[in-house]
C-alpha cells in the first residue's frame, strides 16, 4: 500500500484524490490519508502529490504511517 506521511500537513492540494483510480483517499484531521486495505498499489498518486507526502510502505519504518493511516480513513 502507499500511504500518506507528515509532508500531507497543512498542504491543500488535491490532486492526489483526483488521479487514484479505486477513489481510496479519505479526509483525515489534518492531512488526508489512503485506506491501506483499498489501495490497489498502482502507485500513479505519488509522483502527483507536490509536498512529496505520499509514499510506498516498503520504505523503512513506515509501519506507524500505516496504522495512522487506516485509523482515519476508517472513521467514515
Ligand atoms: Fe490510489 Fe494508486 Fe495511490 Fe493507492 S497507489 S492511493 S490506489 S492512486
Amino acid at each position: 500500500t502507499y500511504v500518506v506521511t507528515d509532508n500531507c500537513i497543512m498542504c491543500k492540494y488535491t490532486d492526489c484524490v483526483e488521479v487514484c483510480p479505486v477513489d481510496c483517499f479519505y479526509e483525515g484531521e489534518n492531512t488526508l490519508v489512503i485506506h491501506p486495505d483499498e489501495c490497489i498499489d498502482c502507485g500513479v498518486c505519488e509522483p502527483e502529490c507536490p509536498a512529496d507526502a505520499i509514499r510506498p510502505d516498503t520504505e523503512p519504518d513506515m509501519e506507524p504511517w500505516v496504522e495512522f493511516n487506516r485509523k482515519y480513513s476508517e472513521q467514515w
